[in-house]
């Protein structure tokens, strides 16, 4: 019998033989929270905060602006896990007022948690905010565009201070606040026995991953029919990072397009991957995916 989607609600994710995956969401946006309870996603695997830099042109967000989008996600999702990335600006993601000079490569260029840990302020800023909000649900906090252990040390540093200014105001957050890391560089594959050590998490960024294994760059139009996210170099990637943060007894997701491709659901089954976060309006076709799997 073929289960619509909308009858898969509420189900789990749970193959014909039993073995169990969790499908959160990802999202972009504020709107996307309303679309990520319609679709009955197991939390938000991926909360891209890079939309809060964009809106307001020649503006940084302020703690409190951001603090009310992630307690808003927060509040929404209730014990349900809400993933928020600091924000991964650079490459194709650039705020109006943030001057960065004539990068050849802005792909390979000032991105993601480089920016951050340069700007020291705007990141304990962000930091602050995901930490006041985790007072009100079930926060962990995610760092983009890892490429090496010093980078991770350098991040919670700063998670530190910020932790320890809060402490000091008396302001409430959780102090066992949950870290990951997303995999998205060959660096990060190469080191991850290592990085499985400093967080509590992995997640895999597919697409940046891709391009970066492939040497191709995600936005080049004319390496649309080269671009091939089955590359048996990328599913090795992913089975040895699997592998690496499981012998840690962490928790692994993808995250990156590919964790919506249905012809690869079986195979990150079998990996022992814990979590595929997806696009909202993806969540129950793989749902219905993985009931189907024998
Ligand atoms: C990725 O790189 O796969 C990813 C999920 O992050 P983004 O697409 O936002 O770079
Ligand atoms: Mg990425």
């Amino acid at each position: 019998k073929v289960e619509t989607l909308e009858r898969l609600k509420g189900k789990e994710n749970v193959t014909q033989s039993g073995q169990k995956i969790d499908v959160c969401a990802n999202i972009g946006s504020r709107e996307d929270i309303e679309r990520v309870l319609r679709n009955d996603a197991n939390g938000i695997g991926l909360f891209r905060s890079e939309f809060l830099y964009m809106e307001s042109p020649g503006k940084l967000p302020t703690e409190d602006q951001q603090f009310q989008v992630y307690k808003l996600a927060a509040e929404a999702m209730g014990t349900k896990k809400v993933v928020v990335r600091t924000a991964d600006l650079g490459g194709d993601k650039l705020p109006e007022n943030m001057e960065i000079a004539g990068e050849n490569n802005p792909m390979m260029g000032y991105r993601g948690i480089r920016i951050s840990l340069d700007k020291e302020e705007m990141f304990k800023t962000q930091l602050r905010a995901i930490l006041r909000a985790s007072a009100f649900g079930n926060l962990q906090i995610m760092f983009p565009m890892i490429t090496s252990v010093e980078e991770v040390a350098g991040a919670k540093k700063v998670l530190e201070k910020a932790k320890a200014e809060l402490k000091e105001e008396k302001t409430a957050f959780d102090e066992n606040i949950k870290v990951g890391v997303m995999i998205e560089t060959p660096a990060a594959v190469m080191i991850s026995g290592e990085l499985a050590r400093e967080v509590d998490f992995f997640s895999i960024g597919t697409n940046d991953l891709t391009q970066y294994t492939l040497a191709m760059d995600r936005t080049n139009r004319k390496l649309t029919g080269y671009y091939n996210a089955y590359h048996p170099a990328l599913v090795k990637m992913i089975r040895i990072v699997t592998n690496n943060v499981h012998l840690e007894g962490k928790h692994i997701s993808i995250c990156g397009d590919l964790a919506a491709d249905t012809n690869m659901t079986e195979t990150f089954i079998q990996m022992g991957i814990d979590e595929l976060s997806v696009a909202p309006g993806k969540v129950l076709p793989l749902r219905k995916k993985i009931r189907e799997i024998r």
